[in-house]
């Protein structure tokens, strides 16, 4: 069974609010606030399936919460429904050039409204659902190179707000050819899905991120560990790949082994995550050329750590 959805309701006349929850409340849960302030904090925790939004209000108004809204991560797909009354009809097009989905005049005819909510939080489930399809890797279930591709900078620009220790690293199967030449390639299709879920299992912080780059290559981004410690992290990773035990007939083991190139940063406004990625991918390159199975980091002082 579904957990039911929650609206948040925000008016500063406590009439209108307590109405719309009267008229919602054996449907959804509610949660209302009186000031735009208090709305924009409250919607940033984040949960909502949709927004009910009163236009005019006294200090901050409906139109700058909104704008507030559809520039956070995190409330930017909410579905918006912007509360006006007859005289405010002038503001309707503004607040729908805005982001919000729609409109409901006051006085409200409760069967409208409903009607309207039912509609918009079905809307925002489909989204959702197609988003997160959008954002997995089909084989083995991961973020893909385009969820990579969307939170890299956001995470950068993270790690610059917080000024703590960032990194990334590249992780590439070791003669991959190798193996679906010799056990075929839906062999080697198992063989990645197994590597992913494995490494995926050490990357479960919500400020980390896995994803499936392509191919055979993957990609690890994570934040606060200093780069001694991000590459003893990635030496156990590393170990915990080969002890799967799959099966390889490469020169490197006779296991299934993975290469690992890294770099840790204090990232600054100067610095450019494209920058970073080409170096996480030059040490990967290296621990190629030394002989795979290794991993190969570049810490804060530009210092090479290079271990199996
Ligand atoms: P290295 O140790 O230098 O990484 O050697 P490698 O053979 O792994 O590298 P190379 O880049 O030459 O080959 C990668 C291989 O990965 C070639 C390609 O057929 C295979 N591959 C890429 N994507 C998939 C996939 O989705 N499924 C399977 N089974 N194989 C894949
Ligand atoms: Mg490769
Ligand atoms: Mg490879």
């Amino acid at each position: 069974m579904d957990a039911v959805d929650k609206i948040l309701v925000i008016d500063d006349s406590p009439v209108q609010t307590e109405f719309l929850t009267s008229i919602l409340k054996p449907d959804y849960e509610i949660t209302a606030c009186h000031t735009a302030e208090a709305g924009l904090r409250t919607a940033k925790e984040g949960g909502f399936s949709l927004i009910l939004l009163d236009v005019v209000m006294p200090e901050m108004d409906g139109f700058t919460l909104l704008r507030e809204l559809k520039g956070t991560e995190l409330t930017r797909y909410v579905p918006v429904i912007l509360l006006t009354s007859l005289t405010d009809i002038q503001y309707e097009e503004r607040g729908l050039l805005l982001g919000a989905v729609d409109y409901v005049t006051k006085p409200f005819s409760p069967v409208i409204i409903k009607a309207r909510v039912n509609a918009h939080i079905q809307l925002y489930h489909y989204q959702m659902q197609f988003r997160r399809q959008a954002m997995v890797d089909e084989l083995t279930g991961v973020a893909n190179r385009r969820r990579y591709e969307e939170e890299y900078p956001v995470r950068w620009r993270e790690a610059i707000r917080f000024g703590l220790p960032f990194s990334i690293c590249m992780f590439d199967i070791d003669k991959f050819k190798l193996y679906n030449d010799t056990f075929g390639h839906p062999a080697g299709d198992q063989v990645i899905a197994a590597v992913a879920k494995t490494a995926a299992s050490y990357f479960q912080r919500s400020t980390d991120l896995f994803a499936r780059y392509g191919g055979e290559e993957f990609v690890a981004l994570f934040l606060g560990s200093e780069g001694r410690t991000a590459f003893e992290f990635l030496k156990t990773v590393r170990q915990a790949v080969e002890e799967l035990h799959l099966q390889h007939n490469s020169p490197v083991s006779p296991w299934v082994t993975i290469s690992v190139g890294g770099v840790t940063v204090v990232p600054t406004t100067e610095h450019s995550p494209e920058e970073f990625l080409q170096r996480a991918d030059a040490m990967l390159y290296d621990a190629k050329n030394f002989g795979r199975n290794m991993v190969v980091w570049c810490d804060e002082s530009h210092r090479q750590l290079r271990e199996r």
